[in-house]
């Protein structure tokens, strides 16, 4: 093998054509960031690295380096499956939720590490474990905030820092509102007791306790699903498409 061969592990977010025969595609690798590669021959060619290439797979990645220029994309000489994810593939309410995954974590991607075990533990859940709906999606996206220094203030409001009535959520303060901070304060996105309880318990839990997110009125559900939404986009400029939680939420899919 090349001494000049990189060896990295990296999940595929997404690709597209080039040239006739080619693909440019984008993993999150396990330690150096998003990565842009270059797959020659893959869609002539594609029994030889088959399913490594395919959005939302795991794969083991031989990658050589080139020059400057535009040829500096690195060349794949080698991938190798790890996870294809492949109830993935047959269920388009278990792809949507990982493409989500994948959409929320590339937008908050550094270098890798533990956003990275994050991410691939999530994809294997979403792929084999039957109960992988709205309250795992709530969980995944408030660990990801969390491991990505971005979660909301919660305890306390974020104005007067007393932990009084909390009405809302306000992202561009970083957190809780209180009634008496609320008004005059536009961005204020509304939260009641129930949905704050949520929230609460799932920046704290472990896990995911189900019993948590059951039950809820429509309205709670929304208000958590606005909140979460606009901590995704706040961090990174606001307002970003989201396809896959669009078509999520046209579906239904976030609510079983
Ligand atoms: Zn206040």
């Amino acid at each position: 093998m090349s001494s000049y061969l990189v060896e990295l592990e990296g999940i595929v977010c997404g690709g597209r054509p080039t040239g006739e025969t080619s693909l440019l595609i984008t993993i999150l690798t396990e330690n150096r960031g998003k990565l842009t590669v270059y797959a020659r021959g893959a869609l002539r060619d594609h029994r030889r690295i088959g399913g490594a290439l395919d959005t939302c797979s795991r794969s083991a990645w031989s990658l050589l380096p080139r020059g400057g220029g535009e040829d500096r994309i690195p060349l794949v000489d080698q991938a190798d499956l790890i996870d294809a994810h492949p109830s993935l593939r047959r269920d388009l309410g278990r792809l949507l939720r990982a493409l989500f995954m994948i959409e929320t974590v590339r937008l908050h991607y550094g270098g890798g590490g533990a956003l990275y075990d994050h991410l691939a533990a999530g994809l294997a859940a979403v792929d084999r474990r039957p109960h992988t709906g709205r309250g795992f999606l709530w969980w995944f996206v408030s660990r990801l905030l969390e491991l990505s220094g971005h979660a909301p203030e919660l305890a306390r409001c974020v104005v007067c820092a007393k932990g009084e009535t909390i009405v809302g959520l306000d992202p561009s303060a970083g957190g809780a509102i209180c009634g008496a901070c609320a008004p005059g304060r536009a961005r204020t996105m509304a939260l009641g007791p129930q949905g704050l309880r949520v929230l609460r318990g799932l920046a704290s839990a472990g896990g995911v306790d189900p019993s948590a997110t059951r039950d809820l009125s429509p309205k709670t559900s929304r208000e958590i699903g606005s909140i979460l939404r606009a901590w995704i986009e706040w961090p990174v400029g606001g307002d970003v498409p989201l396809p896959a939680l669009d078509a999520l939420q046209l579906l239904g899919s976030t609510s079983r």
